[in-house]
């Protein structure tokens, strides 16, 4: 049993952490895109996806503002008429139809890739219901973690959404973002740590489309060593890893910045938490046992 997994070639290349989901006053965040963009940079982000609700910033946008080091990827999030959903990379506003598969169609028509927004923000209804994320298809992953979400109603989370998913088959890869709009406190809460060998945004939306990073909210992971089904993880800053399985079993624990352990054999995928100090994590990929 082989295993499927986006960390099979981790050379060449460099890591570069950013947030793919942020506002600004063009829609409903309280600073200019300038203040957004100085903020992660001087973060030490590499990347950046302005994503306010149905108002592309576009590469266009982009040369209005002085971004530096920081690599700006074109986006929106489509709000209107029903859950969000980013568009990451895209290259133009597509309609935001009530029914959003077809919405998932278009972004998969145009450029870019299509993630499902704060899955389990709750106010006044489920803004992601799990019959949704399982209907619809050709969407590239969900939010497991949604920083503003942790003073809304609801959970940041959505671990939960994700093995049920993952379970029944899905192939979708987590992210971890802000969803920063207020001035201070929103920024810096979650991001996605992506092994980039082309540096430049495209590469970064080429990388993400791949899988080849990690979402955190403040755990680094050092290596990704895969040996048949035998699996190494080293991190930086963990106190604990811990290895799931199929709706999130826990197979393995390592109270430990290492875990090295072996695939169940009755899992269809397995994935790995790095609990780190406070409330910090990161989120491995699935790694997918072929049968
Ligand atoms: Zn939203
Ligand atoms: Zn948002």
């Amino acid at each position: 049993m082989p295993l499927t997994h986006p960390y099979q070639d981790l050379t060449g290349g460099q890591w570069l952490c950013g947030n793919l989901h942020a506002h600004t006053t063009r829609s409903d965040g309280e600073r200019e895109p300038q203040a957004v963009v100085d903020d992660y940079a001087g973060r030490g982000h590499g990347f950046l996806m302005i994503s306010d609700h149905d108002i592309f910033t576009s590469p266009d946008d982009h040369a209005t503002l002085d971004a530096g080091d920081l690599l700006l990827i074109p986006g929106n999030e489509v709000t209107r008429n029903g859950p969000h959903m980013l568009h990451v990379g895209a290259d133009r506003l597509v309609e935001p139809h009530g029914p959003r598969q077809l919405v998932i169609d278009a972004i998969n028509q145009s450029q870019g890739f299509c993630v499902a927004a704060h899955p389990n923000w709750q106010e006044a209804f489920d803004h992601c219901p799990l019959a949704s994320l399982r209907e619809w298809q050709g969407y590239l992953g969900i939010e497991v973690y949604n920083g503003v979400i942790s003073r809304l109603q609801g959970s940041p989370y959505a671990t939960n959404k994700w093995d049920m998913l993952l379970a029944s088959g899905r192939r979708l890869w987590g992210f971890a973002h802000d969803d920063s709009h207020a001035a201070q406190g929103d920024t810096g809460l979650g991001w996605n740590t992506v092994y980039v060998t082309d540096n430049s945004a495209a590469g970064v939306v080429d990388a993400l489309q791949h899988g080849r990073f990690y979402p955190s909210t403040g755990v680094m992971i050092n290596s990704i060593q895969v040996d048949g089904t035998r699996i190494r993880i080293t991190t930086d800053n963990a106190r604990r890893i811990i290895a799931l399985s199929d709706l999130g079993r826990r197979f393995h624990t390592a109270d430990n910045a290492t875990i090295e352990c072996d695939v169940p054999d009755d899992a269809t995928y397995v994935r790995f938490e790095c609990w780190g100090d406070g409330e910090t994590f990161a989120w491995t990929q699935p790694f997918f046992v072929d049968r």
